[in-house]
């Protein structure tokens, strides 16, 4: 067993571990990766889906994509914090970890961006704009 990273929800009832080395990170900007995450994407690490130790238990929804494949969400019940996503279809095998679940993502590089068409005009770093390491100060 080579070295691992920890993941977990918001509230900690569930934990994982993954490898550290991914497949492959991805951002995709589809309307509902925007929906399901809140926010302008869907940033994947893509790990094989026998190599994510899940503890803790998980609930699922799944819809039908544009391209008709069946699209399971797995996430917390308690509070909500998305895991990962499978699409046997598209890509058997795999487990798409949701990147912000990740204990520690610091070295994760997206590798391509899919959905581009959809990607809000707000999702870019704005240098002009004040920018704090934390919370602004009182
Ligand atoms: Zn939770
Ligand atoms: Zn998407």
């Amino acid at each position: 067993m080579g070295e691992t990273r920890t993941g977990s929800c918001m509230c900690g009832k569930v934990q994982y571990v993954v490898p550290r080395d991914m497949k492959t990170a991805a951002k995709c900007h589809c309307q509902m990766c925007q929906k399901s995450t809140g926010t302008s994407n869907f940033t994947a690490a893509v790990y094989g889906i026998d190599d994510l130790k899940i503890t803790g238990d998980l609930k699922s929804y799944t819809y039908t994509s544009d391209a008709g494949n069946s699209v399971t969400h797995h996430f917390c019940p308690n509070c909500g914090s998305k895991i990962f996503i499978t699409n046997p279809t598209a890509f058997p095998g795999l487990a798409l970890v949701f990147a912000g679940s990740l204990d520690d993502s610091h070295d994760l590089v997206p590798q391509f961006v899919v959905f581009n068409k959809r990607r809000p005009a707000w999702d870019g770093d704005n240098p002009d704009i004040p920018h704090f390491p934390e919370m602004p100060p009182a």
